[in-house]
């Protein structure tokens, strides 16, 4: 049964209808959508479109995608259709030009809006933090599968961000929230929702923003979103952002069949636009933008070096994988790396300040006169055709995604194992056995 108080606070709240709202909980249908990842172009039926979102579609079926290799190789992530949204609010705040914007999601884990900013920021730098240490590892897991080299993935406190004033252009907080918006496909969720909870929610919600705000530079977006219909958490959040900041409401323009209740706080009259599952084909989510009109312009930042590779460890990396010259390599511990040129310096910056858990793209280590080619590599959108590769039929990379013991014939050494033309990981290929690399901790277990 859903919270009657939830209910009652919900009263009077526009688009909100009780009938309606209860019906929606009460019926059995369950939406499935997945976002195509477009550096790795899979096939998928594409006739139900996400009308919000490129590359965004709804499936007319849930399939287990924990048996779908092509889900593993970072093909497409399964995202709940409401939050692609992201992608039009981008597209009304940001537009085309996101050419060397540096962009931060805040509360990151598991990574679906990190994606879809890694793929709308092509040219821009994504720093994807969460500050729970287990959900920033699965954070990394999704970053990497995506592939994208523009992403450092940092475990931190929002607060660790202060000493970064004026840094980033685009800063997205998907807030920690009470979470009724996902009653509907998760309803042992009712179960924990409190009017207490709501209230510790949109104080510690204020406290994020407050804490990350002096990172955005003057003129800078920030984009505030919820899955809770609970106003304290989503219009009063704005109000109390607003009054004590220098920030603008954003009005977006939105199609009316879309069904998005466009709202606006009560205190500073902020835009917030509402989804209500039975208006949109989507969960319930909350999501604002505000243009940041003052703060200061001042802010000095100290370089710190990231190890710089020798010169023959260059040489060898780049015989393994000849990278274009805008690319640096360095190393952290023993893993040699690689970041756009253009990002490195902001990297370095980062690296001083935050517990950076992934940062560009892993390549791998060198031991003797071998590379042990990383995952991060072989998931990478970097140029891999000058490898071996290895193409299973399902079955075989489903056992190969399971870590399982497989031998197929292939050339000797490394090779990259794909499906359907995909990468999957790597293998190497000794002339009785094959070794398989795919990554212990996210071996399917599923059978
Ligand atoms: N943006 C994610 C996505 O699209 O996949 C979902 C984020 S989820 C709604 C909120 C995240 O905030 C959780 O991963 C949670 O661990 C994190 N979080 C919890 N407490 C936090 C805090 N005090 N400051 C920042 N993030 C916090």
């Amino acid at each position: 049964m859903l919270p009657p108080l939830l209910i009652e606070s919900l009263q009077g709240i526009k688009g909100f209808d009780k009938t309606a709202f209860e019906a929606v909980h009460q019926s059995a249908l369950q939406l499935t959508s997945i976002r195509i990842n477009p550096a790795k172009k899979v096939e998928r039926a594409t006739d139900n479109p996400v009308p919000w979102c490129n590359g965004g579609y709804y499936l007319s079926e849930r399939p287990s995608f924990t048996l779908d290799p092509l889900f593993h190789a970072g093909g497409y992530y399964v995202q709940e259709a409401s939050s692609m949204f992201l992608w039009e609010v981008l597209k009304q705040t940001i537009g085309q030009n996101t050419s060397g914007l540096k962009v931060l999601d805040l509360c990151a884990a598991p990574g679906g809006k990190s994606t879809l900013l890694a793929s709308y920021f092509t040219n821009g730098l994504v720093v994807s933090n969460e500050v729970i240490k287990a959900r920033a590892s699965i954070l990394v897991e999704n970053i990497t599968k995506w592939g994208s080299d523009n992403v450092v993935v940092t475990n931190n406190d929002p607060s660790h961000f202060s000493v970064l004033t004026n840094f980033f252009d685009v800063i997205v907080i998907d807030a920690p929230c009470s979470g009724s918006g996902l009653f509907r496909k998760d309803k042992d969720a009712i179960g924990e929702w409190s009017e207490n909870n709501v209230k510790l929610c949109s104080q510690r919600q204020e406290r994020i923003v407050v804490d990350i705000l002096p990172c955005l530079k003057q003129g800078g977006t920030l984009i505030y979103s919820t899955c809770s219909y609970s106003k304290q958490e989503d219009e009063e959040v704005l109000d109390k952002i607003k009054e004590s900041n220098y920030l603008e409401s954003v009005a977006l323009n939105i199609p009316d069949n879309w069904g998005i209740i466009t709202t606006q706080s009560d205190k500073t009259a902020s835009y917030g636009y509402r989804f209500y599952p039975y208006l949109t084909k989507g969960e319930g989510f909350f999501i604002a933008a505000f243009t940041k009109t003052d703060g200061g312009l001042d802010g000095y930042y100290q370089e710190q070096k990231l190890v710089a590779v020798s010169k023959s460890e260059a040489a060898t990396m780049q015989s393994f994988i000849p990278l274009a010259d805008t690319y640096t390599l360095f190393k952290q511990g023993d893993a040699i790396k690689t970041i756009s040129t253009d990002w490195f310096s902001a990297l370095q910056l980062l690296a001083k300040q935050l517990y950076i858990k992934k940062a560009g793209i892993e390549l791998g280590t060198i031991k003797g006169k071998d590379v042990i080619p990383h995952h991060e590599l072989a998931m990478s959108h970097l140029p891999l055709n000058g490898f071996n590769t290895l193409e299973l039929e399902e079955q075989k990379a489903l056992q190969y995604l399971r870590r399982q013991d497989i031998f197929e014939e292939s050339n000797l050494g490394w090779n990259l194992v794909k499906h359907c033309g995909l990468p999957l990981g790597w293998a190497k290929v000794l002339p009785n056995r094959m070794n398989n690399y795919y990554p212990q901790a996210w071996r399917i277990l599923k059978d």
